[in-house]
């Protein structure tokens, strides 16, 4: 008889979709499976005062997140996605371990209309 396992709990399914008007979709899936696996491998600490700290995949030091006002999070410059474009898999995966992940992307949003 096979055993049947419950089924995972996700704390929160992290959806990127909703940016997709800004962002082409393979830029939204690789994030968003990365910000995933973060989550379910605890990859994210809380740090001191408004910081959060996010392991990295590719360097050794985890990255800084910096909460700033209206839920936005910002990467340290050590990460080449957000200098890119002021998102990456570790602002996505913090927003998400915060579970306001739709209210930073609405921060998002706003930042973009600032300096378009
Ligand atoms: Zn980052």
């Amino acid at each position: 008889m096979a055993i049947v396992l419950p089924h995972h709990k996700l704390t929160s399914v992290i959806n990127l979709q909703t940016l997709s008007d800004l962002f082409a979709e393979k830029d939204l899936q690789l994030p968003g499976e990365k910000a995933q696996r973060l989550s379910q491998e605890r990859g994210i600490w809380d740090g001191f005062e408004k910081t959060c700290l996010v392991k990295s995949e590719s360097l050794q030091m985890p990255h800084t997140m910096k909460a700033v006002s209206n839920n936005g999070y910002l990467c340290d410059n050590q990460c080449l996605s957000f200098k890119l474009r002021k998102l990456c898999a570790h602002t996505v995966a913090v927003a998400a371990h915060n579970r306001n992940v739709a209210a930073h992307f609405n921060w998002y949003r706003n930042q973009e209309k600032k300096t378009a």
